[in-house]
């Protein structure tokens, strides 16, 4: 890949113009949002699809997720949004939920979805983003944005305009400073199980609050590794991971979880976390800068807005769980 001078900017309107203009042009331009920094490429052109997946080197076979203004929008790009879909959307839209729809037609094009026939969309809540979206969308244009995460494939979200450009410099032409993202974890993603809810990805939309629409149900792999195909093909990649080895430990105290990091801890550079959903990635950000080698992070109750740090967590430590209360069980 060609190297390409990369500016950060304040989301002025001279710079939503100059993104607008990029995004058409086929470009990847990185974008705020509320959960994590999104790199956002034109959901409708295969090539700038496929410059995402380059400049993130992202595994071939993890969909993207696309972003658009409303649901007439997603309608209008052929995806099915059925009567429980639009409820939702009416309720948490814009906001941190994912949906995975059927497609329709081929609108959207197969490269999005790896070859898949639903396309997983969602309306995000930042304010530039959404400006991006609907002046790219003017005069019989569309301008959908498909938006992973802006990090390089593997290491921890950016919440932060810095933490792209640490990422991403000589790659991209543009990053829009936005400020730290509120949410500071990426979007719920839940599929439909006939009338059920079935989430794939925990999120700032909590299960319980799901609950109020349907009876939703917790895919396996949101808690552990899963053998196989997952319904949520990114599901199965390493993720989220700061370079540090990290173990999750759930214990009774605090006190029990200190106990054990001390114990364990094989150097100097280790380090014990409890971030909170919205600093987990920073964190993880600033340990590597420090050099840590080694990090303990004491599990959330996988509850409401825990689920989705608990799931965040586990697959940095690459499943790698350590609970002391089964431990205690045995006496050893
Ligand atoms: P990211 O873009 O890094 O936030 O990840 C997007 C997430 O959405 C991944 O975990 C994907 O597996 C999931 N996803 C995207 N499209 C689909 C789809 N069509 N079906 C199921 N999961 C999807
Ligand atoms: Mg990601």
């Amino acid at each position: 890949m060609s190297k390409v001078y990369t500016i950060i900017a304040e989301p002025d309107n001279a710079t939503i113009n100059k993104a607008v203009e990029l995004l058409k042009a086929g470009e990847s331009v990185a974008l705020p949002t509320e959960t994590v920094y999104g790199l956002a490429g034109n959901a409708l052109e295969p090539s700038a699809i496929a410059k995402i997946f380059a400049v993130k080197n992202r595994p071939q076979d993890n969909p993207l997720i696309v972003h658009v203004s409303d649901v007439e929008m997603a309608r209008g790009l052929g995806l099915e949004v059925h009567s429980q879909a639009e409820k939702l959307a009416e309720m948490f839209w814009p906001g941190p939920l994912t949906m995975v729809l059927k497609k329709v037609n081929d609108t959207i094009p197969p490269q999005i979805s790896c070859g898949l026939d639903t396309v997983a969309v969602r309306v995000p809540a930042d304010e530039t983003f959404l400006k991006i979206i609907k002046k790219g969308s003017q005069n019989n244009s569309q301008l959908p944005l498909a938006a992973p995460s802006a990090n390089a494939s593997g290491s921890p979200s950016p919440t932060a305009a810095a933490h792209v450009y640490s990422d991403l410099n000589g790659k991209i032409p543009l990053i829009i400073d936005g400020g730290e993202c509120k949410i500071g974890i990426e979007s719920t993603v839940i599929a439909f199980d006939n009338t059920k809810i079935r989430i794939l990805r925990p999120g700032a939309v909590t299960p319980e609050m799901l609950s109020e629409f349907a009876e939703t149900l917790i895919d396996d792999a949101v808690y552990e590794k899963v053998a196989g195909t997952a319904q949520s093909p990114g599901v199965k990649h390493r993720h989220y991971s700061p370079k540090a080895t990290v173990t999750a430990v759930i214990a009774d105290s605090e006190q029990a979880f200190l106990d054990y990091s001390l114990n364990h801890a094989h150097g100097r550079n280790f380090a014990v976390a409890s971030p909170d959903a919205q600093t987990l990635f920073a964190k993880f950000r600033q340990l590597d800068e420090l050099g840590a080698n080694q990090i303990f992070i004491r599990l959330p109750e996988p509850a409401g807005l825990g689920l989705a740090l608990y799931n965040r967590i586990v697959r940095a430590a690459e499943f790698n769980v350590i609970d002391l209360r089964i431990i205690d069980l045995h006496g050893n």
